[in-house]
């Protein structure tokens, strides 16, 4: 509570400056591209191949083939219903996409990564939420545009898109009609992430590690560089770089987030240089300095402290020096230390 007020007060001011600094995409009126999907009828055909993918599942990288419809449990123990741990309006997450009346986070339950570091344990891995079925999904959405929000984001998608997409005919007909955000752990199958092009308009993708021996050591996960590689050029492909209207809200395109983690090990230097090479100078990127100690760090001696000040600015240096200068600022995060 005591952060949602000192973003109301601080709101206005942060919002207008940031129409000076970022690439706008003008006075623009647009819907998000998934009403034109549904109303060409295209939808359906997505929600059928998202649905035999659950089959022998194949819904993520990890491949694990069991029958999701069947209520087999792989990786992410998830099965053929979706698990919502919370909704609400979110002021926490990056300016473009909370203006003033915050970000629609729907956080799923369960995870495709089980990084042991993570943020948010008791949903990715001890499995805190609910059952939901697509009606009830649905009403989520609707409530949380009707709260206000600017667009809905959801929170670890990469396990139940073909929920996702069973869910939204619901939520169009009850009159949804803000951006989708697809805010995931980058670990994400080119094969699932066609079925959503023009689903969601805005990819917010964490690029986690450059090292395989490190994602597999603390995620199980022996190829993540190149799975993220390959997702995040499918995402930029679809919806381009991020552009913001007017009013400083993201409309569509790509928002990558790194999480810097101690002693260099999530390879900073060679991710940002993927990003200005390999994906584009105008990437916009929100180098995360917040990391401290949860779920399993402790049992590893290098993750067991906080990021220091300078490791994070010597991160957000070799971004600049790689020419990305679309850097999200975050100037909420003095309120946050604060709050605490
Ligand atoms: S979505 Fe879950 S069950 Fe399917 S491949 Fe990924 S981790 Fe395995």
């Amino acid at each position: 509570m005591v952060f949602l007020s000192l973003r109301a007060y601080a709101g206005s001011g942060v919002i207008l400056e940031r129409l000076n600094r970022g690439k706008f995409s003008g006075n623009r009126v647009s819907q998000p591209a998934y009403i034109g999907l549904y109303e060409e009828g295209l939808l359906e055909e997505r929600i059928q191949k998202a649905e035999e993918m659950l089959k022998k599942c194949r819904v993520c990288p990890r491949e694990c083939g069991v029958d999701r419809l069947a209520e087999e449990q792989g990786v992410c123990r998830t099965g053929a219903r979706a698990k919502v741990s919370s909704h609400s309006p979110h002021f926490g997450e990056e300016d473009p996409l909370v203006g003033t009346g915050g970000s629609g986070t729907i956080f799923i339950t369960n995870c495709n990564h089980l990084c042991a570091f993570c943020q948010n344990y008791d949903i990715s891995h001890q499995g805190r939420g609910r059952e939901v079925g697509p009606e009830v999904l649905a009403g989520l959405m609707v409530e949380l545009k009707k709260s206000g929000c600017h667009n809905i984001n959801f929170v670890s998608p990469s396990h139940v898109v073909p929920q996702i997409l069973k869910a939204l005919p619901y939520a169009i007909e009850a009159g949804l009609d803000v951006p989708l955000v697809y805010n995931s752990g980058g670990y994400d199958s080119i094969e699932t992430l066609k079925l959503l092009d023009r689903v969601f308009d805005i990819y917010m993708p964490d690029f986690k590690f450059w090292d395989n021996e490190v994602s597999m050591k603390y995620c199980g996960i022996p190829d993540y560089q190149e799975k993220a590689c390959e997702a995040i050029r499918e995402m930029h492909r679809q919806v381009g770089d991020l552009e913001i209207d007017e009013q400083g809200l993201a409309t569509r395109g790509l928002l990558v987030r790194h999480l810097v983690l101690p002693q260099g090990l999530a390879g900073t230097k060679q991710i940002c240089s993927f990003l200005a090479e390999k994906i584009s100078q105008g990437t916009y990127v929100n180098i995360m300095g917040q990391y401290h100690p949860s779920g399993e760090a402790r049992d590893y001696p290098e993750l067991s402290r906080a990021l220091k000040r300078d490791e994070l600015e010597t991160a957000k240096q070799m971004a600049l020096e790689v020419g990305l200068d679309r850097l999200d600022e975050r100037r909420r995060r003095s309120f946050l230390v604060f709050s605490r």
